[in-house]
């Protein structure tokens, strides 16, 4: 393989011009699988949520989910889908271990939602990202290949598969092309993203956890020169985290850009994204439509939605992301790009639950923007797995206004809740970090400070009370900035005479 220089993002866009489309797979909270009654529980015993259907033994028929059908005609419909009135599943052939029939039960040219919209706001522009399809399938089992150093299957001795996963239903949903973006298309991917999570967990049918693959991603990406027709698409597979969206968008309009300009071509392919080096490699090429030989399963009836029923599931639909963020932008009495800053950093809801946990807005704001926020971008984490729940951050708050905190101390408390030290308060006691505004243990140091510092305390004397600021910087220091300043402060003037 020859190396190919690659350019800079900028020089790629300056010559080149983006198109990307996303397809996000949600598995959906159903308590059982799509077609049989097994249940569905994360992190079960290896192939012990199987039965005849999912493993697909001769005989075995399979019965539609109800739930399934209405959380994905849910989907369809908070994502402004047209819902058909008649549709059918159908077998998208192909091998895999994972895969007990050989086939996927999914849906093909007879989509349950089609045609719809999601807007996401880029620096307080509406882009709008256009909806193909939203259709309902299977997920496969879970094949782990052993004995290898890295866990993939170049290297290892053998593989095992867990079916407990085959089964589960799976929602398909297929952005349109998204041309015209430019250099922000990094940016739109991660936002659709964020949205479409947001929108998925506001209808309660998925978790959407992308760290446990309850919501995966795949990108899509080409780039043409200006006026030109579209250039060839790659699909980049294991984007497992929003950061993850923008940085394959990025690195595939770097790398596809370098192709171009040393006069190659793109092959239509998969590409499998690195989390470690931010870069993707080749992985298969790309199947089209005849390989899968899809045809109508015919062991399942057609979907029929009652048009009254979908009417009725569009009139119960909860209130829409945006519109929330707009409510609780007013609620919180913060400004628009602030707002924007909560939600790129996928705050609200970690600082909505720390206010209904009895926090003030700014204050669990402060907390979630600043230290947390820098933590998470450090350890390279989202905000929520950065290891302090709502609840736990507004208790530091509370002891913070109840005076047992600083807000020195209250950081170095944080520390060690992020470290899965405790609660606050169970840190706060354990490594002995409280406030001291007793009167008693703080006298002592008072004293001291001022027999070392005999010329400030003179000057205090005089009735320059400003100076007092020296001999509470003295305390606190003795005390390891465990002592409150306000009684610091007072105990010096009234020990030298000086009314505060
Ligand atoms: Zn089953």
């Amino acid at each position: 393989m020859t190396t190919i220089a690659l350019p800079s993002f900028s020089d790629a866009l300056g010559r080149y011009e983006p198109v990307i489309g996303l397809e996000t797979h949600v598995e959906l909270g159903t308590r059982t699988k799509m077609f049989c009654g097994c249940p569905t529980t994360f992190g079960a015993e290896p192939n012990t949520q199987v039965c005849p259907v999912c493993l697909a033994l001769p005989g075995a028929l399979p019965v539609a989910n109800r739930l399934g059908i209405e959380a994905t005609i849910r989907i369809g419909l908070a994502l402004n889908c047209s819902i058909a009135t008649w549709c059918r599943m159908a077998r998208k052939n192909y091998f895999y271990p994972d895969m007990p029939k050989n086939f996927q039960t999914s849906q093909y040219d007879e989509p349950l939602c089609t045609d719809g919209w999601v807007d996401v706001e880029i620096d307080g522009e509406t882009v709008r990202i256009g909806i193909e399809r939203v259709h309902l399938e299977e997920d496969t089992g879970k094949t782990l290949h052993v004995g290898g150093a890295t866990g993939r299957i170049h290297g290892a001795t053998e593989s095992l598969v867990d079916y407990n996963r085959a089964g589960i239903p799976l929602v398909e949903i297929v952005t349109k092309p998204v041309p015209g973006i430019g250099a922000r298309a990094p940016e739109v991917a991660r936002a659709y993203v964020t949205e479409l999570r947001d929108i998925i967990r506001s209808l309660g049918v998925s978790d959407v956890r992308m760290e446990q693959g309850s919501l995966r991603c795949d990108v899509n990406t080409s780039l043409n020169r200006p006026g030109e027709e579209w250039g060839t698409r790659t699909e980049t597979k294991n984007v497992n985290s929003l950061r993850s969206v923008e940085r394959a968008v990025r690195s595939e309009i770097i790398r596809q850009a370098g192709v171009l300009d040393s006069g190659g071509t793109i092959t239509q392919e998969t590409r499998h994204f690195h989390e470690d080096t931010g870069d993707t490699t080749s992985g298969r090429s790309k199947e089209t439509a005849t390989d899968y030989r899809y045809f109508p399963e015919p062991d399942l009836v057609p979907i029929a939605p009652d048009p009254a029923w979908v009417a009725e599931l569009k009139a119960a639909l909860p209130e829409k992301p945006s519109v929330r963020r707009a409510r609780l932008r007013e609620d919180w009495g913060i400004a628009e790009l602030e707002m924007q800053a909560v939600v790129n950093a996928g705050a609200v809801d970690l600082i909505a639950e720390t206010i209904a946990a009895g926090a003030t807005p700014a204050g669990a704001r402060k907390w979630w923007m600043g230290e947390l926020a820098r933590r998470a971008n450090e350890t390279g984490v989202e905000l929520s797995a950065v290891g302090a729940t709502p609840a736990q951050v507004a208790q530091l708050q509370a002891l913070v206004d109840d005076g047992k905190l600083n807000d020195k101390l209250a950081r170095t408390v944080l520390e060690g809740v992020v470290a899965g030290e405790g609660d606050p308060a169970a840190v706060m006691t354990a490594r002995g970090l409280e406030v001291v505004s007793d009167t008693g243990a703080l006298t002592a140091a008072v004293d001291e400070a001022i027999a070392a510092n005999p010329d400030v305390a003179a000057k205090i004397r005089d009735g320059k009370v400003a100076a007092a600021g020296a001999l509470v910087g003295a305390v606190m220091k003795t005390t390891r900035g465990q002592a409150d300043a306000k009684t610091v402060r007072e105990l010096i003037l009234a020990r030298l005479g000086v009314e505060g």
